[in-house]
């Protein structure tokens, strides 16, 4: 059984921000092949970052919590009511990044937008609209006490490990472990972040999703992912990247640390601390983070 980190609150060290202005962006929904707009705006104080899914005229605004998130393979979805959004992780990891808390995102279809499976279309359109700091500060948590959460539903050894930081940085780390010959390589990524969006732009944003050859096959044969190709996201087959070029050696890690920026911003804190993760995904990302929440001291 493995024992939970200890979290405190602290004081905040800064103000909440939002956009300055709308920013959209438009594309496709790798899972459901859809046509979508995501129309990011600003918000007030305090609100946090809600859907609103426009095609739904009666739907309540979903929380980008992560009490709402539902299980889904291989994506994070959030749910409240009838209204369902989908692989929201990469537009929630380029708005963490980006340093916005506040922002009211009005969707048209039930999946985000694919683009090119990476944060840096967000990111990038978030930059040219612009972002301000408003009046109350953000609250925020700190690891105190190291602990793990290990997923005991999973065979494969998937871990997180939580540890405190003396020195006010927030530090993931990814180990990738297929341990497969010929499958995508082991490696290991690591971001130290001192919440400066140009650092998240460089290091973490521009890294784009990935499979092997076999799960794209297999995914194509269900008819899920029609219109994603191997030009659009990073497909391995035994020779590395087919129709592509990484643009790090430790692409697909480093992508594993966007995806956990993503679901644990899933509250309405900052967290402070080193978070360790081996071979895990999001959902285990989603456990580790209500167990974190359960232990405030
Ligand atoms: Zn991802």
């Amino acid at each position: 059984m493995s024992k939970p980190p200890v979290i405190a609150r602290v004081e905040s060290i800064r103000r909440q921000r939002t956009l300055a202005r709308r920013a959209d962006v438009a594309g496709f929904g790798f899972w459901s092949s859809k046509d979508v707009v995501f129309s990011f705006r600003p918000a007030e104080d305090d609100s946090g970052v809600r859907f609103f899914r426009s095609d739904l005229p009666k739907a309540e605004p979903i929380p980008a919590l992560v009490y709402y998130r539902i299980a889904k393979p291989r994506q994070t979805s959030l749910a409240l009511g009838n209204a369902q959004v989908d692989m929201v992780e990469h537009a929630l990891a380029a708005l963490k990044g980006a340093g916005i808390d506040n922002c009211d995102i009005v969707v048209d279809a039930p999946e985000a937008p694919g683009m090119d499976g990476s944060g840096a279309p967000f990111f990038d359109a978030f930059l040219e609209a612009g972002i301000v700091e408003q009046k109350r500060e953000k609250p925020r948590l700190k690891v105190v006490v190291e602990g793990e959460f290990i997923d005991e539903s999973s065979t494969n050894g998937a871990k997180i490990v939580a540890r405190p930081r003396e020195d006010g940085q927030t530090v993931f780390r990814y180990d990738l472990r297929y341990d497969v010959p010929g499958a995508i390589p082991n490696q290991t990524a690591t971001f130290v972040w001192n919440r400066n969006p140009l650092d998240f732009r460089r290091e973490i944003a521009t890294c784009r999703t990935f499979l092997s050859y076999e799960e794209a096959t297999y995914l194509r044969e269900q008819g899920i992912c029609e219109r994603v190709g191997t030009k659009d996201v990073l497909v391995f087959g035994k020779d590395g990247p087919i129709d592509n070029s990484p643009r790090f050696d430790n692409e697909c890690a480093r992508h594993k640390i966007l995806d956990m920026i993503g679901d644990f911003s899933l509250t309405s804190f900052d967290l402070e601390g080193e978070f360790w993760a081996t071979k895990t995904g999001h959902q285990q990302n989603a456990k580790a983070l209500l167990r974190a929440l359960e232990n405030i001291a």
